[in-house]
């Protein structure tokens, strides 16, 4: 039996792509805001129902720019969590903040509004959630904690590409959202990402983060680093918007597989679409918690047949090496995380996932 990855970065046809970029050797213009940028930037703006994209050539890049862009001071603390992949955390370090780390509830894997508050002292400056899997946060909780508090909101809305809250999309909650168009992503440039926003004063300040801070020919107004979207990049980001629609519907149907084969399992937890949500069916997460085999021997089962799932998240980001003389880190202080950490596997989910390839992982699953 052939290999079965735990992903598979979507393309269009090699034709598709080819004819997108033909002009790029007549014009020469491969990078620095071109026709394809703009034109992905227009695109996007309108998918996602957002006043204002600015493009990154990743996301992480476009996370920590985000976070800059709220002008926090230095040492202020940033409730987030470790629930997570090590982008989000290392984004709030790399900007001279202090992650603290608030636990996640037990049912999406998302941030517990519940036990923000508790967290939140005189130092506290923002709140970093993760729309993780695409289950999306409790915004409304996180909103009315933001307001009391008067802390600013940034979204880690990497794996919410198209995922929408009572008809609204992700992009639209907090000061900003973060999206991911890595390779690995529901929509890919190859590496990209951007952030969403509504200030309209954000757009001279997150272009001056990704450009240098140079405004014209002879002025340089802000000191920038580079962090641009290249043509090859947006042309693919065209192609692939192209056929999202095809490529969320046929995810929608290895889901259904997988729910079909998995649910009503004793010790096989598998999440549902949450309530008032549209989803974007990015992962299929699935815990292992009293089941016949232990997540670690079900990652080894998977692998021995040339299946690949990933143990997504584990370590939890509090727990990394790099973090581990941090006063705020620790998995024990974030109970809940760790358990599901130890317990999770993310199934592999692409489009092109054959529903008989979804029979022979559950197969090996339920044995
Ligand atoms: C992929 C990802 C990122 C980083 O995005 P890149 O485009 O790979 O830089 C950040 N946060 C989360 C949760 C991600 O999954």
């Amino acid at each position: 039996m052939s290999e079965i990855l735990v992903t598979r970065s979507s393309m269009p046809s090699y034709e598709e792509y080819c004819r997108e970029i033909k002009e790029l050797w007549d014009t020469h213009w491969l990078t620095n805001m071109g026709p394809k940028h703009e034109q992905l930037e227009t695109e996007l703006e309108e998918y996602l129902g957002i006043e204002h994209v600015m493009l990154y050539t990743n996301g992480h890049l476009a996370l920590e720019n985000a976070i800059a862009a709220l002008n926090l001071p230095r040492g202020g603390e940033v409730i987030t969590t470790p629930f997570t992949f090590a982008s989000t955390t290392h984004a709030i370090v790399r900007n001279g903040l202090v992650p603290v780390f608030c636990d996640i509830k037990s049912d999406d894997y998302t941030i517990d509004p519940k036990m923000i508050e508790e967290l939140i002292t005189d130092n506290t400056v923002a709140i970093l959630p993760v729309h993780v899997y695409g289950h999306m946060c409790d915004v409304e909780a996180i909103d009315v904690i933001a307001k009391k508090y008067g802390l600013k909101v940034i979204y880690d809305a990497a794996h919410a590409f198209g995922v929408k809250y009572k008809g609204i999309s992700s992009a639209c909650f907090g000061e900003a959202s973060m999206f991911s168009f890595h390779a690995t992503k529901v929509f890919n440039t190859i590496e990209g990402g951007c952030v969403c926003f509504t200030n309209p004063e954000w757009e001279v300040l997150l272009y001056n983060m990704k450009n240098f801070g140079i405004q014209g020919p002879e002025s340089v107004e802000y000191i920038g680093g580079n962090a641009k979207m290249s043509e090859f990049q947006a042309a693919m980001g065209i192609c692939n918007l192209r056929h999202i629609d095809e490529e969320l519907a046929k995810r929608k149907l290895v889901v259904d597989r997988y729910r079909e084969r998995l649910s009503g399992i004793d010790g096989i937890r598998i999440s549902l679409d949450q309530k008032d949500i549209e989803p974007n069916y990015a992962y299929f997460p699935v815990v292992f918690d009293g089941y016949k085999y232990t997540r670690n021997e079900v990652f080894e089962r998977l692998a021995k047949q040339g299946i690949g799932a990933r143990k997504y998240f584990f370590p939890l980001t509090n727990s990394f090496d790099c973090y581990r003389n941090y006063p705020t880190a620790g998995e024990e202080k974030t109970p809940i995380a760790q358990y599901i950490a130890l317990r999770v596997l993310t199934l592999p989910l692409y489009a092109d996932l054959s529903l008989d390839d979804v029979d022979v992982i559950c197969d090996v699953i339920l044995n």
